[in-house]
């Protein structure tokens, strides 16, 4: 009967610990984004004042990404919510619409200035959602989550701007480093080929030339005809080398090589670049200025 008794007091002890636990976390405010470029953002911003989690990782597709039962659940427990919006999370719109009356919600991209964004040749009235890849109108992107996160009662404005301010001051020099990089590139040789059309903010950037074999959205589908006229094009201009991504499938690129070796040109895949997804924590392109570096470093290697 002593045993019992100890037994069940430790029970309660062991079930009070845990439940004291819980909720401590539950306290804590949760940002949930949709992919790990905003993630790390969004962990940039908000330092330890919050938990926050990306739902797509690396490798990730965003544009044919399904959210599973797991990310509902995340979604629902969320206090802000973070997605980068232009259609990006293309299967996941009617999920942010049905949430938007009871949860914080962040469009990353709603703060730019409509005159600033490129139109979507895939679909008219659209724009292209893929604006990390100007560095410049990223710090734009930073500032508008940075002012929205501001007004969550649980977080310290003050906080949120001093990490703003000094991601920022890090990222006017990244923006140089690009510049000075890309333009090292002799200009015919300054072009840039890709399975899907992501990097056409990164062209009008850095000054150089963007061409993908598939739409903005990787759900658009490429013919013979854009293999065989993006051959052409390679052969024509002499282009070194074309430049695979890390979430989107690179059999498409396989047989342009294929198609410029039998017309008697030799190109190579100049290696992987980040684009719609950064790479695994800890790897050479697992922050967002990790990737903008990787991808840099990767094309000038290659073309110049
Ligand atoms: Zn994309």
């Amino acid at each position: 009967m002593k045993h019992l008794v100890i037994i069940l007091f430790a029970s309660f002890l062991l079930l009070g610990g845990c439940n004291s636990s819980e909720q401590s976390k539950s306290v804590q405010t949760k940002v949930v984004c949709t992919t790990n470029i905003l993630g790390d953002l969004a962990n940039v911003i908000v330092g330890d004042q919050a938990e926050v989690i990306a739902l797509m990782g690396a490798g990730v597709d965003p544009h044919l990404y399904k959210a599973t039962q797991g990310d509902l659940m995340e979604l629902n427990s969320a206090d802000v919510i973070i997605y980068n919006g232009l259609h990006l999370e293309g299967k996941m719109t009617e999920i942010f619409e049905k949430l938007s009356n009871r949860k914080n919600i962040i469009a990353a991209t709603a703060g730019v200035n409509q005159s600033k964004l490129i139109n979507n040749s895939d679909f008219k009235g659209a724009y292209d959602p893929h604006l990390w890849f100007d560095v410049e109108l990223w710090i734009e992107v930073i500032d508008h989550i940075a002012k929205q996160l501001s007004t969550i009662e649980e977080l310290d404005k003050e906080k949120i701007n001093q990490n703003k301010e000094a991601y920022i001051s890090q990222l006017i020099s990244l923006n140089k480093q690009v510049k000075s990089k890309i333009s090292a590139i002799d200009k015919s040789q300054r072009v840039l080929i890709t399975a899907h059309d992501a990097f056409a903010y990164f062209g009008r950037a850095y000054d150089i030339e963007v061409r993908g074999l598939q739409g903005i959205s990787t759900l658009s589908e490429y013919g013979l005809k854009d293999v065989s006229e993006l051959v052409d094009f390679i052969v024509e201009r002499k282009i070194k080398a074309v430049f695979v991504e890390s979430s989107v499938s690179d059999r498409s690129l396989k047989a342009v090589v294929q198609g410029c070796r039998s017309k008697g040109h030799d190109v190579v895949i100049g290696g992987t670049l980040y684009s719609d997804a950064l790479g695994e924590k800890g790897s050479n392109a697992g922050t967002y200025i990790e990737m903008v570096k990787h991808n840099v470093n990767t094309i000038v290697e290659n073309l110049r």
